[in-house]
């Protein structure tokens, strides 16, 4: 969840291994682990939004490192829709990268 919503959902398996969101990778990026050593772990740039002033979009674009790298104009302007990962039934993503507007696997 993100900003107070579901931002990915699937089965254990598939959150740990298969994630798609970038807040989700992120959260599982800053996860130390048990006898490896690192001077500092990965972090997710900025701060969670006041849930009574969200961003317009996508709530974690003002974060959001993939939609910088693939210059995203639509995740500041349109809120993605929950859908199902395309040929994941069951792993639903909240995220321009894997629709596009009408519901199409995106281009990236
Ligand atoms: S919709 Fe855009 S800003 Fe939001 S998580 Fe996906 S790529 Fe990032």
């Amino acid at each position: 969840m993100y900003a107070g919503r579901i931002v990915e959902q699937a089965n254990t398996d598939d959150i740990f291994h298969n994630a798609k969101h970038p807040y989700t990778m992120g959260l599982l990026k800053s996860i130390p682990v048990i006898g490896e050593r690192t001077d500092k772990l990965d972090v997710i740039p900025g701060v969670v939004p006041s849930l009574i002033d969200l961003p317009a979009g996508c709530s974690f674009a003002p974060r959001c490192r993939q939609r910088v790298e693939h210059d995203m104009s639509i995740c500041t302007e349109i809120d993605p829709e929950l859908k199902t990962v395309s040929n994941e039934e069951g792993h639903l993503v909240r995220c321009w990268l894997y629709h596009d507007y009408d519901g199409h696997e995106a281009p990236y």
